[in-house]
């Protein structure tokens, strides 16, 4: 697996295998997101036709300037609807709603599954997502008509454009990776800049913890889910260099399912991270780790 971390990817190949409510419903969202992005240019709402000219703007026929100009509106409205869950759930989207997020999943459950029964059916999901999310992005640029109604070069450049589309999206996943959420995802440094959220995100109960480490290990843009409010550097792409952990936290869960997996094992409640509504910096902090932390035993055995 080239970009994730050896020390989430240990531990993937024991939580994969899993259900899990939030990888469930991590899917489900990051669907409705691909359909959120995919119904304006099917519904005519807005579209830049590249094929045959018909640019749309809320239902009507205009110039290339105006479907432009509309395609910009639609960008700043999605900002602006974001900016409403960035208030309430902070880098929430990243966590739950982002394709390229979800694709970069796919890539880590291929590369986990190994060796193991199901993999064909993960990498031909994997390939369906990025193309779905690739024609999503497509038919803001050409009218659907075009594969009924267009001639035969036409249609081939737009199968060629839909499988760069998603070999680009699987190239993303496989290869940059967490990395561009960590450092260079434009949406991701607005929603860090942008005051993050105070009523929903990781919180830490000490009484509890057992010092396992899984939850450092397994977040997969390398914060210490425990010491959230503590100050981090970051010296990645276009990250802040300073600041919390809570302005990078994707509220993914991977941690709390981490943490539940170990707690679950041992038979501990209540479970020491839960991603909840309530003010972050609740609890004890714990300073974060120096050195690589230790593999829990619960991995290694299941590993
Ligand atoms: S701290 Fe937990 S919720 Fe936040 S990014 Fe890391 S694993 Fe995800
Ligand atoms: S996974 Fe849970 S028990 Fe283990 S170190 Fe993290 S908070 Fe503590």
């Amino acid at each position: 697996m080239a970009c994730t971390p050896p020390q989430r990817f240990g531990l993937l190949r024991v939580l994969l295998p899993r259900p899990h409510r939030y990888r469930s419903l991590r899917s489900w969202v990051a669907l409705l997101s691909l359909i959120v992005v995919a119904a304006p240019p099917l519904v005519g709402l807005g579209r830049i036709d590249l094929w045959g000219g018909d640019h749309q703007l809320l239902g009507e026929p205009v110039s290339f300037a105006k479907a432009l100009f509309g395609g910009l509106l639609f960008g700043i409205a999605s900002y602006l609807i974001t900016f409403l869950v960035n208030a309430f759930g902070g880098r929430l989207f990243c966590g739950f709603g982002c394709p390229l997020s979800q694709a970069n999943r796919l890539a880590e459950r291929i590369a986990a599954e190994r060796g193991k029964p199901g993999r064909t059916a993960t990498i031909v999901r994997s390939w369906l997502f990025a193309g779905a999310f690739a024609a999503a992005i497509l038919h803001w640029w050409i009218d659907p008509r075009l594969w009924i109604e267009g001639s035969l070069g036409a249609r081939a450049a737009a199968v060629a454009a839909l499988a760069a589309g998603a070999a680009l999206i699987q190239g993303h996943a496989r290869w940059w990776h967490w990395s561009f959420c960590r450092g260079w995802c434009p949406v991701g440094l607005y929603y860090s800049v942008v005051s993050p959220s105070t009523a929903l995100g990781i919180r830490f109960d000490a009484a509890t913890c057992v010092n396992c480490n899984a939850c450092d290990r397994v977040c997969p843009v390398g914060l210490a889910p425990r010491n959230l409010p503590g100050e981090i550097e970051r010296d990645e792409g276009l990250a802040i260099a300073t600041t919390t952990g809570v302005h990078h936290c994707l509220s993914c869960g991977d941690c709390v399912e981490a943490c539940e997996f170990i707690l679950g094992k041992r038979g501990i409640t209540p479970i020491a991270l839960t991603l909840a509504s309530h003010p972050f910096g609740e609890g004890e902090a714990h300073p974060a780790p120096t050195a690589a932390p230790a593999e829990p035993a619960e991995t290694r055995q299941a590993g």
